[in-house]
């Protein structure tokens, strides 16, 4: 028995059969040829090269009809590496230079990329790493007579480990089948997390070995709520894990029981709690979760993994989309929020020293004002249909905020005169990010209908702590006497100016800090689907007047993020009975 620890992305318990995918795929035995044989080989090299860009453009079609171009476009990354010359003439030169055969030879340079990416400092060319083992393991196998594995007929329930799991190994995934999931590699937001909290099974990545560690067929007991795995586990740890596994299901059908029913403190206050999303096909657990809107689409996503800018036409479709399955309920579409770690493969961006605080987000769009009236243009088209707001990110000064408006307004001119419709009152939101844009909160409240607190990237700019830096991660704190304050002040800006305030970033959906935003009186809280209905048990078993009061003492009294942490927790296990066990374990 061996325990491992991880990140967990995905909550629950499992206990199930190892399915080892893609072990040592890429691991090729050497063999040597006869200086004859070398065009043979090349040869053979680009009929592997043509057969798997054939295989790729087959999958990208199924998917694009199955799941929507968002999902497709995924393999638009795949076919660029597929298409690279210098990989293609590496191994073209290893085959000559060293006589050996071309399976070896693709292997010892795809390895040689896989280290060169891994090394890199960015996360989202990190995230690369993936798409060339994918790409690698499909080009093996149309070398070798290897069969490629896949996750499409499984014979019965399996946990699936593996160093990564490629978008191309879910989207193909037998899902009754599949009870958990464990990777080497990934965090939070990568795409086997959010696979695996739509699918809602258990998941732990980030382990590091864990695909070294294991064989297929080995006893594995996922606990996706804590992060931990443990490897062929004795009999009373089994127990121990199916009793919580039980707890955790019992759990879950009781939360679900809260589904219908509305955010409300005991004495009756009221907060609004929405969903937070990326995809369009997160729609279905949205809704199973009880979200009352859609606080937060991350358009980005839209953009990213594609060769060329998403046109209106196809934009549109997409927010009706949203919008006509969210219907009636409303949908904040934020405007393309690209830059800091998210980049677009389809704009040859220059590198920046300060990516977060160099040209991206509204500052990109109001300076690529052609990229961003096709978006504004394809909102207010889609708002036609639905209750559909507009938000826009990054905003730290009124003239950028004013600008955004100006342009809103020439295409709502544009439309207008072109006939078509669209929702002339549609709501506009300012999110506040940027320490700058809440201390002047009260002037932004004036030009907008709502704000939206960015709580990530709140605290990364208020505190000056890279929100992707594992090294100082100690001091990116909700909890900080400046990041309250700064979100009190726009609290209080918004309500003065009679306009609702929400929060959209990651402290709206952890306990300690969900009570002191809703102490705070903000009146929206928007979180991953998943995270709903744990926060909403936690509103529905408070007085407002006690987190109210538990919010103003801990600013007045406490200086420290650690202070006020460790005091609002020892106030809240006072008024909610079972709060450490239940919320905080
Ligand atoms: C935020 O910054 O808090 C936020 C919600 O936006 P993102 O995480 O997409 O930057
Ligand atoms: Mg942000």
């Amino acid at each position: 028995m061996k325990t491992l620890k991880g990140i967990g992305v995905s909550p629950g318990v499992v206990i199930g059969k190892v399915k080892l995918l893609h072990a040592d795929e890429i691991d090729v035995p050497r063999t040597e040829i006869e200086e004859s044989y070398i065009p043979n080989e090349i040869a053979r090299f680009e009929d592997a090269l043509t057969k798997t860009r054939a295989e790729l453009l087959g999958i990208r079609k199924k998917i694009s009809s199955e799941m929507g171009r968002e999902h497709s476009d995924i393999f638009n990354a795949h076919l660029l590496i597929l298409e690279d010359r210098t990989l293609i003439e590496d191994v073209i030169a290893q085959i000559k230079a060293e006589k050996v055969a071309t399976d070896y030879a693709f292997s010892v340079v795809l390895q040689r990329y896989l280290h060169a990416f891994q090394q890199i400092d960015d996360e989202y060319l990190r995230e690369r790493v993936s798409d060339i083992h994918d790409i690698g393991r499909r080009v093996l196998h149309h070398l070798t007579s290897r069969q490629r594995e896949t996750l499409s007929n499984l014979s019965e329930q399996v946990v699936v480990v593996s160093h990564d799991l490629s978008p191309s190994d879910t989207a193909t995934m037998d899902r009754k089948n599949v009870i958990g999931f464990a990777t080497d590699i990934g965090g939070p937001t990568s795409h086997t997390a959010i696979m695996a909290r739509s699918m809602e099974i258990p998941a732990v990545v980030g382990l590091q070995n864990i695909s070294k560690e294991v064989k297929s067929g080995d006893k594995l007991i996922i606990d996706g709520t804590h992060g931990l795995l443990i490897i062929n586990p004795d009999q009373t740890t089994i127990e121990k894990y199916l009793s919580e596994g039980k707890k955790f299901v019992a759990y879950i059908l009781e939360l679900e029981k809260l589904r219908h029913l509305k955010a409300e403190t005991k004495d009756g206050h009221r907060v609004e709690l929405a969903a937070n999303i990326e995809f369009p096909d997160e729609i279905a657990s949205v809704i199973s979760h009880g979200a009352e809107a859609i606080g937060l689409y991350r358009t980005e996503y839209f953009y990213m993994n594609r060769v060329d800018l998403p046109e209106e036409e196809e934009q549109f479709q997409a927010y009706k989309m949203v919008v006509d399955q969210m219907s009636p309920r409303s949908v904040i579409v934020r405007t393309l929020d690209l830059g800091g770690d998210k980049f677009l493969s389809s704009l040859d961006l220059s590198n920046e020293m300060n990516p977060f605080l160099g040209w991206r987000a509204i500052r990109f769009c109001l300076t690529r004002v052609d990229i961003f009236k096709k978006q504004l243009r394809a909102i207010l088209r889609a708002s036609h249909f639905g209750d559909l707001k507009v938000m826009y990110p990054m905003i730290s000064n009124l003239e950028e905020l004013r600008r955004a408006n100006e342009l809103l307004q020439e295409c709502k001119e544009e439309l207008l005169k072109e006939g078509i419709e669209f929702d002339e009152d549609i709501k506009v939101g300012a999110m506040i990010e940027i320490p700058s844009a809440a201390l002047i909160s009260d002037s932004l409240a004036k030009e907008v209908d709502f704000f939206s607190i960015g709580t990530n990237d709140l605290i990364q700019y208020a505190l000056a702590v890279d929100r992707v830096n594992e090294k100082i991660a100690y001091l990116y704190q909700p909890t900080h006497p400046a990041i309250l304050k700064l979100i009190q002040q726009t609290i209080e800006s918004a309500h003065k100016n009679n306009i609702w305030v929400g929060a959209c970033g990651e402290m709206g959906g952890d306990p300690i800090s969900s009570l002191l935003l809703l102490g705070m009186k903000v009146d929206e809280l928007s979180m991953s689907p998943f995270l709903l209905p744990k926060v909403k048990k936690a509103i529905r078993s408070v007085n407002m007047s006690d987190v109210e009061r538990i919010a103003e003492k801990a600013l007045l009294n406490y200086h420290t993020a650690e202070d006020i942490n460790q005091f609002s927790k020892a106030e809240f296990k006072k008024i909610i009975p079972g709060f450490e066990e239940e919320y905080l374990s």
